[in-house]
């Protein structure tokens, strides 16, 4: 069976890797920003959503017209990276423009986020911008930087969630958590003090596990047998790291915690935290597909290729209103004279595999999750309708905002803005690094290693000690490990030579002293 995954993978490999986007004359003339006429600044960012699920990057699997509105209006990024796919580490990330080796956040589970430090919403703030986090923010609950928050606790929850409010209080808001957080990032907008300019940075839930769509989109892909793509029955074949996680559909997705055949409840409480008719709709649409998963007592894969059918269309309908939710932001921008000085970025905290390697959930360094979503409107700024295939990375968005802003970038943050790409400029890194840290749930060693315009090495250490090695243009799903094939030692000893340059170059001494 053709996979439909690869076709955004298709389109980035037509345009080729470092081949600069068309920029006119009078978009380079007219970038950088004078102190007078300050962009304002929203910064949508989700939580887990796959670029295969967002048609702009060329997905089939549904539409997102919302999402592709800002692709159309400005500049989409077909090689956005993460240097830490997961969650907390990726917003540090974001906030800091540092590696978490640098900013200390490294791993959700034991690591503690020192808001303390430098971030581009305290240098904003510092020049003047009025700046506030609405929504998930999942690195603790003291925020610097932010004249107003309104966050999620941790990972919050999909219907009727707790809020945290800048004053101490929690209180629980009535409704869809996406709906919610739109709506509470419009009411900011509308009290803000108008004489300032903004930056606004919403974070979605939306499609964090356990995807539970909002009651109005239950059933909307329910006609659609989606195909499996065509690595979903990896054997992890010399894949030793690959071989022994534990995010697989297979085994580790829960029918009951994940796929919603649950009689009563799941332990994060996500079902008896609904009101009534939210429970009711639920039942009402899952109980029958209960009964019919029972009856025909499927097993084996049979029952694997029902999961992954089942994972698809809560994945997919809970993204269908986390798209709405970015319309309805950019339809408020537009209706209120905002949008032609507002600079909106669109991405997630990672990437997501929808199926790839047989998975859902995020980490690895392999493409699916490695590489976010990323667009970008700024008008007069960005062209519309570019697609950029410059290897960029979320530790530039700090930057980026920074350079729109007017305000000087630290030294000490490690991207680059992103605006002189944009402006024409060839682009400043070929090379990607990366660094994942986490041994924990979903049992993916630590590992890092780079990505250039053909090739990735990665080094797992800690619970798998091992090297893998990929031809990114021969095996653009990443199923054959080169390394240790003797017609690569060439190959290998140079990336290696790369690796420690940027290892180096990034001060990320840890790593350092696992290589020999
Ligand atoms: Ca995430």
């Amino acid at each position: 069976m053709r996979s439909i995954y690869f076709s955004a993978l298709t389109l980035v490999a037509l345009l080729g890797w470092g081949a600069g986007p068309a920029v006119t004359k009078s978009f380079a003339q007219s970038a950088g920003a004078g102190r007078a006429n300050r962009p304002n600044i929203v910064v949508i960012v989700s939580d887990d959503h796959a670029y295969q699920a967002i048609s702009a990057y060329g997905s089939e699997l549904m539409q997102t017209p919302h999402i592709d509105r800002i692709a159309r209006n400005g500049v989409l990024f077909g090689k956005a990276y993460v240097t830490n796919s997961i969650c907390g580490p990726s917003r540090a990330v974001l906030l800091t423009g540092k590696y978490s080796h640098k900013n200390g956040y490294k791993s959700n589970t034991d690591s503690h986020f020192d808001a303390g430090q430098d971030s581009f919403a305290k240098r904003l703030q510092a020049a003047g911008y009025q700046t506030a986090w609405i929504g998930k923010y999942h690195l603790g609950n003291k925020l610097e930087g932010f004249d107003y928050w309104q966050i999620l606790p941790g990972q919050g929850h999909y219907f009727n969630p707790d809020f945290l409010f800048m004053d101490g209080s929690r209180k629980r808001v009535e409704g869809y958590v996406s709906d919610l957080i739109t709506e509470a990032a419009e009411r900011w907008l509308e009290n803000r003090d108008r004489e300032k300019p903004f930056c606004l940075i919403i974070g979605h839930k939306a499609t964090h596990r356990t995807w539970m769509p909002d009651t109005a989109d239950l059933g909307m892909f329910d006609q659609v047998e989606f195909p499996l793509p065509s690595n979903f029955y990896d054997r992890y074949i010399n894949r030793q790291a690959a071989r022994v996680q534990d995010m697989s559909i297979a085994t580790t997705m829960l029918l009951d915690y994940d796929l919603k055949m649950y009689p009563e409840d799941t332990k994060d409480g996500n079902f008896t935290r609904m009101n009534p008719a939210q429970r009711a709709a639920y039942k009402d649409y899952y109980d029958p597909i209960q009964r019919e998963l029972e009856r025909s007592g499927k097993r084996g894969r049979e029952l694997t290729e029902w999961k992954f059918q089942r994972y698809m269309r809560d994945y997919l309908s809970t993204a269908a209103s986390l798209d709405r939710n970015v319309g309805r932001t950019l339809d408020y921008l537009e209706k209120h004279g905002l949008a032609e000085n507002t600079m909106v970025i669109y991405m997630s905290d990672q990437g997501f595999y929808l199926g790839e390697h047989g998975w859902f959930d995020k980490r690895f360094m392999y493409e699916e999750s490695f590489r976010t979503p990323l667009l970008m409107q700024y008008p007069g700024h960005i062209p519309p309708g570019l697609v950029s295939d410059e290897p960029v990375m979320n530790l530039d968005i700090a930057p980026t905002l920074l350079e729109a802003a007017g305000v000087p970038v630290p030294g000490s943050m490690q991207g680059q803005s992103l605006l002189p790409v944009l402006r024409g400029q060839a682009g400043s890194r070929e090379v990607v690094y990366y660094h994942y840290y986490e041994h924990g749930e979903h049992a993916v060693s630590p590992h890092f290693g780079i990505r250039t315009a053909r090739y990735k090495l990665i080094r797992f250490y800690g619970a798998v000690e091992s090297w893998e090695l990929y031809d990114l243009e021969k095996d653009p799903g990443e199923m054959n490990n080169l390394y240790g094939k003797r017609r690569y030692d060439r190959i290998a000893s140079d990336l290696k030579e790369q690796l420690v340059s940027l290892i180096r170059k990034y001060d990320d001494a840890e790593a350092l002293a696992l290589l020999d």
